[in-house]
Parts: structure tokens; C-alpha cells; sequence
């Protein structure tokens, strides 16, 4: 028997439960709320971790989700530093960390992401970072401080905004990474060909199509990054961006269904393989009606919009999960990216307006379909890839002219 009973539990202190709370609360839910998350901090959003927060630009109640106040006005219990150490689907209760039993009605499980970590020679040197959370960003600017030279460890988003931010505090920073171009690997060598040409505009040095070997240093310090290809690099302070793995410890001890994606595994009501019990976010993997199969994305965005579904499904909505997944990027304030997609793969790339001017979109078409879209200054060109997207449209036979800026995108 449960110490007590509640009648929504949100495991995850992240932006996925937060948006779920607020929902239920939007939405009309009367039932008790029970919030649980192991970090110190209320719910906050983790981009500018790597942005305006680590420039210092930026306070740390302004990255919270929620004003402080508005979780007890709106009477949804928020428990930090608390872990739920055990799900038990069938009777349907979980235990935390406080040793407390809690007995749920139903319950969203939304454990995000950890970073990955590289275990190469010298990992356990001082200076070397890694950035989940506002915690590290702390680190890392009062690090930077001190370091003249910084290497950033990955060319994906976190590698190079963090080393625009550290460029901005005056750090000398170079990015390492396997591939040729910086963020080529989500968005292509043509977007990635640009913003490696924004970062070394600025001074960052890229080293591409190279991987990490091993750290040297001296009194227990990092001092040097040494590549496989045999390059030194000097560095004060690293910055690991080697991507993140969606923390699924907690559903796999409770058995929930986990998919090819390493996600727990959804519906596209983002329902588990429990009846009531859902997963969002970057720990989620669902049906996508859009993508036509099983997703598991990391945006910000993603876990924002799956919070709202969750929150709708559990007051019996019954709503699928069809939002066109949003991604954002920013180097500083140099340049900004926003994107619809994901595109798992496509075929053709067209671009609207001019790269060299720092202003256009990019369309991933894949079978004549749009997968994706990318804009640097031209957002509303999205408002129309979304549109295709849903709909599924056919412009195999308009793609010569989507490249031309006279054509009025409403008539595809
Ligand atoms: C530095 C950084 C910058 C980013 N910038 C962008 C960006 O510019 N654009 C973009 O689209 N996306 C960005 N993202 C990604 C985006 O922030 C994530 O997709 C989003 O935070 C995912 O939210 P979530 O709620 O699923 O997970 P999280 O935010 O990871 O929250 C999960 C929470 O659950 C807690 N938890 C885990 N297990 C337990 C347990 N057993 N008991 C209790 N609590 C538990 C975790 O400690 C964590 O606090 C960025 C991410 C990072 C780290």
C-alpha cells in the first residue's frame, strides 16, 4: 500500500513535465499534481545553457519554464532533488528517493536525456566539461575565466554555440569533430559549409574530418588534445559535445517497451506499452503520423509540444501527437538558424534567396516531397514547409522554381 495516492504523477523535472503540468492545469484537470525531478533547479529550458545564460547575459529565473510562484497558485506539487528510484506498472506506484511510496491514477514519464561521455586517455583531467545543465554552464563560464584556449569537442549545435559564446567572453576556441563541415550531420554540407563560414569569420579555428585520441596534461590539468590524426591542439579547457542518450533507466527497470531509437517506446498518443502511463520528450520514441514511423527527436520544441499532447491524452482527448517538429539554433548573435523536420534522408536540396548574403532557406526534398526545411532570415518560407509537410504534398514538378524568390509559395 502507498504512502499516498496522487492522481497524475510527472516523473522528470524537465520542460516536457513542466508543459504536461501546465496543460492539465489549462485544460481543466481538478486531480492532484505531483511533480518529480532530481535536479536542484524548478523546471528551466537548457538552451541558453549553451547560449545567452553562459554568456552571462541572461539570469537564471529567466531559463525557468514557470515563474516561481505559479506552481503553488496553480496546485501542482513540485518535489526537486527528488528521484523516483522504482516504477511498479503493476501497482502502480513508484518509490523515491525520500523513501516515500506514491500510488498514481496515471503518469508521464519524461527522464530527458545524459550526455555522452568519451572515455579516451586522460578523461578524468580537470578543465574538461561536459554541458546538460545550468550547473555546468556555471562551470564552464567561471572556467573560462581562466582559459585562453578552449576546444570544443563536437561541430553539432552544442559545439559550435558554445564556442560562439565562449569567443564572445574571450576565449581563444577551436572545434574538433569527425565531420568535414560543422553540423553537417543533421542539416547537410551546404547549411554546414555556411555556418563553419560564420564561426571562422570570428575567429574560431575548425578542425574537421578528425577524432578525439587522447587529453594531456600537467598537475592533473588538461593542457592538450591530442587527435587521431595526430594533431596537438593547446587547450586550458574542453567542452565535450559528443551528443546525448535518452535516459531510459527508470522504463527499462519498470519493463516499458523500448524501441529501435533507444527511446521507450510510444504510440502516437505518446501512450506506453502501459495503458496510462506516457513518455515525452527526448527519452520518447513515438508513432509520427508526419514521419510515417517510429521518431525519437532531441529539440526543445519537441518536448514543449509532446508535454501538451501527454497532458490532452491523459484528460482522454485522445489526440495524436501530428505537430511538425521546430529546431533552433543560434551562434551567438551572429547568426540564427530555425528548422522544420527532421528529414531522416532526402535527394535534393533547393535554396531560396542567397547563402553568400546570409539570407535564404534551404529545402530537403526527398521523392518530391518536402522532409525539411532550413531558414537563416527567411522564416516565414517555414510557415509554408510546415504546411507541405502536413499535407504531404507532390512538388516534384515545381522544384525548378522553388529556388525562385517571384514564386508565391502559397500557390504550391
Ligand atoms: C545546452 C543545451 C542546449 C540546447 N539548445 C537547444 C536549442 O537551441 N534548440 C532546441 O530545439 N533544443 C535544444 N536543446 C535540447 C532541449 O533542451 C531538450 O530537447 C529538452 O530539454 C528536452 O526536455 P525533456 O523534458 O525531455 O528532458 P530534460 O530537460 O533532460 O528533463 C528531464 C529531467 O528529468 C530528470 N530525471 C531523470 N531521471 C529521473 C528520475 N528517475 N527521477 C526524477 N527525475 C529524473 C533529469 O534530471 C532532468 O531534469 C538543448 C539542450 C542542451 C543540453
Amino acid at each position: 500500500m502507498a504512502d499516498r495516492q496522487v492522481d497524475f504523477l510527472l516523473i522528470g523535472g524537465g520542460l516536457a513535465g513542466a508543459n504536461c503540468a501546465r496543460w492539465l492545469r489549462e485544460e481543466g484537470a481538478e486531480g492532484s499534481i505531483l511533480l518529480v525531478g532530481r535536479e536542484p533547479e524548478p523546471p528551466y529550458n537548457r538552451p541558453p545553457c549553451s547560449k545567452r545564460y553562459l554568456q552571462g547575459k541572461q539570469e537564471r529565473e529567466e531559463t525557468y519554464v514557470r515563474p516561481p510562484d505559479w506552481w503553488e497558485e496553480n496546485s501542482v506539487e513540485l518535489k526537486t532533488r527528488t528521484s523516483v528510484l522504482k516504477l511498479d506498472t503493476d501497482a502502480r506506484e513508484v518509490r523515491l528517493s525520500s523513501k516515500e511510496t506514491v500510488g498514481f491514477d496515471r503518469a508521464l514519464v519524461a527522464t530527458g536525456a545524459n550526455v555522452r561521455r568519451l572515455n579516451v586517455d586522460g578523461s578524468d583531467l580537470d578543465g574538461i566539461h561536459y554541458l546538460r545543465a545550468l550547473g555546468n554552464a556555471d562551470a564552464i563560464r567561471s572556467g573560462a575565466e581562466q582559459a585562453e584556449r578552449v576546444v570544443l569537442i563536437g561541430g553539432s549545435y552544442i559545439g559550435t554555440e558554445v564556442a560562439a559564446s565562449l569567443t564572445e567572453l574571450g576565449c581563444s576556441c577551436t572545434i574538433l569533430m569527425q565531420e568535414e563541415t560543422t553540423l553537417e550531420r543533421g542539416f547537410g554540407s551546404q547549411a554546414g559549409r555556411f555556418f563553419q563560414g560564420v564561426l571562422e569569420e570570428h575567429g574560431i579555428e575548425v578542425v574537421g574530418s578528425d577524432g578525439l585520441e587522447r587529453f594531456e596534461g600537467g598537475d592533473g590539468r588538461v593542457g592538450k588534445v591530442v587527435t587521431a590524426g595526430g594533431r596537438e591542439l593547446e587547450a586550458d579547457m574542453v567542452v565535450m559535445g559528443a551528443g546525448a542518450a535518452p535516459d531510459v533507466m527508470l522504463a527499462r527497470s519498470a519493463g516499458l517497451e523500448l524501441g529501435d531509437a533507444g527511446g521507450a517506446k510510444c504510440s502516437s498518443r505518446l501512450e506506453t506499452s502501459v495503458p496510462g502511463i506516457y513518455a515525452a520528450g527526448d527519452m520518447c520514441e513515438y508513432d509520427s503520423p508526419l514521419h510515417g514511423g517510429h521518431v525519437r527527436i532531441e529539440h526543445w520544441d519537441v518536448a514543449f509540444n509532446h508535454g501538451k499532447t501527454v497532458a490532452l491524452n491523459m484528460l482522454g482527448r485522445d489526440q495524436a501527437h501530428e505537430t511538425v517538429p521546430y529546431f533552433f539554433s543560434d551562434l551567438s548573435d551572429w547568426s540564427s538558424m530555425e528548422y522544420v523536420g527532421p528529414a531522416r534522408e532526402w535527394d535534393q536540396e533547393v535554396v531560396r534567396g542567397s547563402i553568400d548574403e546570409g539570407e535564404f532557406s534551404l529545402w530537403y526534398l526527398h521523392d518530391g516531397r518536402v522532409a525539411a526545411a532550413l531558414s537563416v532570415g527567411r522564416s516565414d518560407d517555414l510557415e509554408h514547409a510546415r504546411r507541405l509537410m502536413t499535407e504531404g504534398t507532390d512538388v516534384s514538378e515545381r522544384t525548378g522554381e522553388l529556388g525562385d524568390l517571384s514564386l508565391d509559395l502559397d500557390a504550391l
